[in-house]
């Protein structure tokens, strides 16, 4: 039986990275049929909104997606469609393996981290007040009597709500993908230090979870720090995990260690619904060049086949990658080559043709 899995392009260098995305799964012999919606900025001129509602229910009914970069304008205009998606679909757990390929030049070895981010809470729950509308000085007359603080009239006010339950569907995550996958340590980052009720919140649900996981090494570690010991120290690590800002920021930081956005995969997963995608964004400045690197994109598409049980038709194209980093002849530019993307994938399909 095939899988029917939607497909969200995207914009930016989004069509062109699933593009050789698409071209890697139909080589690999993977029973994957695509279902193509689009989102984004072109859809909202047509109709009215950046996320229709036949993209959900697309998602909804193959239950699997995949998807390139969206554009999100910065500042005003509408809120991002990838954390809209997240929310809508219930997509709580942000899974982003950061592992080093040999061949791949790097200042570190044996980097192999995995980042487990809650997507749902935190300082992306998306409630916001922007300075000068009625509802922020309520919000502020609110927190100024609650508080006894003060802040100044002139302010906008993003909230950050970190419950239980989405501390502890996060964590649990985080050690059952531990267990499943054979990792020895898991490391919750925060800032309880100086968030008291929300990262002490998140803080002690790790801690308290930690307890039932006796084979797993748990600790944690302040995310300023955390980056410091990334940067110095990051083959001593395994899987991170950590409310969303913090996530998201040492996601970029992880991308970096390995090589870059070029090559970081991520998978967003809930209870019934999976959307995967690089973590990387639009790039605009680079659509339409066919400069960038697919990687992220193809091993985003290597977590879905696995998520589907095509394990054989993952390990072709994984192996063909590890070939293809280790051979260093066709790489893209952000990896020190010269091969287009399309020059890439197809190179990527020879080598799979010959595993
Ligand atoms: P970005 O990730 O798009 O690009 C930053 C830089 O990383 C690029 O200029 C490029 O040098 C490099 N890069 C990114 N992808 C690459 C690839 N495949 N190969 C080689 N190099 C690559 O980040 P940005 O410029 O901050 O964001 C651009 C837009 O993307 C924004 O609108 C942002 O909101 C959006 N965004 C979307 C997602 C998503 O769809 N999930 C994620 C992050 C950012």
């Amino acid at each position: 039986m095939k899988h029917t899995v939607t497909l969200i392009p995207g914009d930016g260098i989004g069509p062109e990275v699933t593009g050789h995305m698409v071209r890697t799964i139909e080589a690999s012999g993977a029973k994957v049929v695509f279902e193509i919606a689009e989102a984004g900025e072109k859809v909202m001129k047509k109709e009215g909104t950046p996320l229709p509602e036949y993209v959900l229910d697309s998602v909804k009914k193959n239950k699997t997606a995949i998807k390139g970069p969206i554009t999100t304008p910065v500042g005003s205009g509408f809120r991002s469609i990838n954390v809209a998606l997240r929310q809508a679909l219930d997509l709580y757990a942000c899974l982003r393996p950061a592992k080093l390929y040999p061949g791949i030049s790097s200042p570190y070895k044996d980097v192999d981290l995995v980042i487990v981010r809650e997507n749902t809470e935190d300082l992306y729950a998306g409630i916001e007040f922007f300075k000068g509308t009625p509802e922020a000085k309520q919000v502020i007359d609110i927190v100024v009597e609650l508080s006894k603080k003060n802040i100044r009239e002139d302010s906008a006010v993003s909230i950050k709500p970190i419950s239980v339950y989405g501390s502890e569907r996060i964590i649990r995550f985080a050690y059952d993908y531990a267990v499943k996958d054979n990792r020895k340590r898991v490391t919750a980052v925060h800032k309880a230090n100086i968030m008291k009720a929300t990262d002490g919140l998140f803080l002690e649900t790790a801690r308290k979870l930690a307890k039932n996981y006796p084979s797993i090494r748990s600790d944690d570690c302040i995310v300023d720090n955390m980056c410091m010991q990334l940067v110095k120290k990051p083959q001593e690590y395994d899987i991170l995990t950590a409310p969303n800002l913090y996530g998201d920021i040492i996601s970029d930081l992880c991308a970096g260690l390995i090589g870059g956005l070029g090559i970081a995969p991520g998978a967003n997963i809930g209870d019934k619904y999976a959307l995967f995608e690089p973590v990387h964004g639009s790039a605009p400045k680079y659509a339409g060049m066919d400069k960038v690197n697919p990687t992220a994109t193809i091993s985003s598409g290597i977590l879905m086949l696995r998520h589907l049980k095509e394990e054989k038709a993952a390990d072709r194209i994984e192996n063909a990658l590890k070939e293809v980093f280790r051979e260093g002849k066709v790489i893209t530019y952000d990896l020190g080559g010269k091969a287009s993307g399309s020059e890439f994938t197809d190179h990527l399909i020879k080598k799979m043709g010959q595993a």
